[in-house]
């Protein structure tokens, strides 16, 4: 497998001319957009660590797999998908459109307007101390801390999501405050994390909640199939069809560039290739994620892989 993965980070290298850093939060523009990094944690022990692994990212919308999960685990499905829904929505991840022309709340927790209303119920229930404390324990991580300027500078350009949270707000879909909600979801977006970060978390869904380490139960059955299948359904964002079809890996990606994927029962994988396609999926982590399914047959529907 390690010769596998080397040839992916090779070849999905030369791809990083491709795509660009993401400009709109201007820090993320500083950020070098030829690195890639892939971390493979697999349920059996062994870890796999080539590239750019060292290089802390901010999390960006993979922060919404994290915030999902603890809403699920603290109010309970019913309560969370009473404002949001399950279905993929086909527009970009910063869409407005289909909030303001149909009677639909957001269509998916992972687009902006799912994520500030899953955001909308933490709030009142669990203080953003407590809930860094969680990211750090899902993904093994000690050391993930808020990116001063990268929450700052997304303060500073906000104005497209803070649209959208009046909106949420006017239409009686938040539950915390507007400020306060819109507050929580850029600190989410902007935890700093590395492609091993992301691929202890994708280890403990695979595993179905339990830390394969201690043995610990640190999430619900129930919320990690639920978070799995919305990953698979929706977490490339309007690419999410075509990604499920080719790689067939649930995934979520991040427009810092990162990507985190499960291959169910097996090992979690974590990516960072910071250039992106219009989409604002990482377009070397794409070509990776879709390497690797195809020579270890790790789509879901591969019966190969067994
Ligand atoms: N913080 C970013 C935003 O709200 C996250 C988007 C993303 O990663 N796709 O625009």
């Amino acid at each position: 497998m390690q010769k596998i993965v080397a040839k992916a980070l090779e070849l999905g290298r030369a791809k990083t001319s491709e795509g660009h850093v993401a400009t709109y939060i201007p820090e993320l523009g500083k950020v070098d957009g030829s690195q890639l990094g892939i971390s493979i944690h697999s349920i059996t022990g062994e870890r796999i660590a080539l590239g750019d692994t060292n290089v802390r990212f901010s999390i960006q919308s993979i922060s919404k797999i994290f915030s999902l999960a603890m809403a699920l685990e603290l109010c309970g499905p019913e309560a969370v998908f009473k404002n949001v829904g399950m279905e993929p929505s086909g527009d970009p991840f910063n869409s407005l459109l289909k909030l303001e022309n149909t009677d639909s709340s957001p269509y998916n927790p992972m687009i902006n307007a799912g994520a500030i209303v899953v955001c909308s119920y933490l709030v009142p229930v669990l203080p953003f101390e407590a809930m860094i404390e969680t990211v750090r324990k899902l993904c093994m991580d000690d050391d993930i801390v808020i990116d001063e300027k990268v929450y700052q500078s997304e303060m500073a350009h906000i104005s497209r999501n803070r649209a959208i949270a009046y909106l949420l707000e006017s239409k009686g879909y938040l539950v915390g405050g507007v400020e306060e909600s819109l507050d929580f979801y850029v600190k989410m977006c902007a935890l700093s994390v590395t492609s091993d970060s992301l691929a202890g978390m994708g280890l403990l869904l695979a595993n179905d909640g339990i830390l394969p380490r201690t043995g610990e139960r640190v999430l619900k059955r129930e919320t990690v199939k639920t978070v799995k299948t919305i990953m698979l359904t929706c977490g490339m964002y309007d690419g999410s069809g075509e990604f499920a079809v080719r790689v067939g890996i649930p995934s979520k990606s991040g427009v810092g560039g990162g990507l985190l994927s499960v291959v169910d029962q097996e090992m979690g994988i974590g990516i960072f290739g910071p250039a992106l396609d219009a989409k604002g999926n990482s377009v070397a982590g794409e070509y990776v994620l879709e390497y690797l399914s195809r020579s270890l047959h790790l789509h879901i529907f591969d019966k190969r892989r067994r």
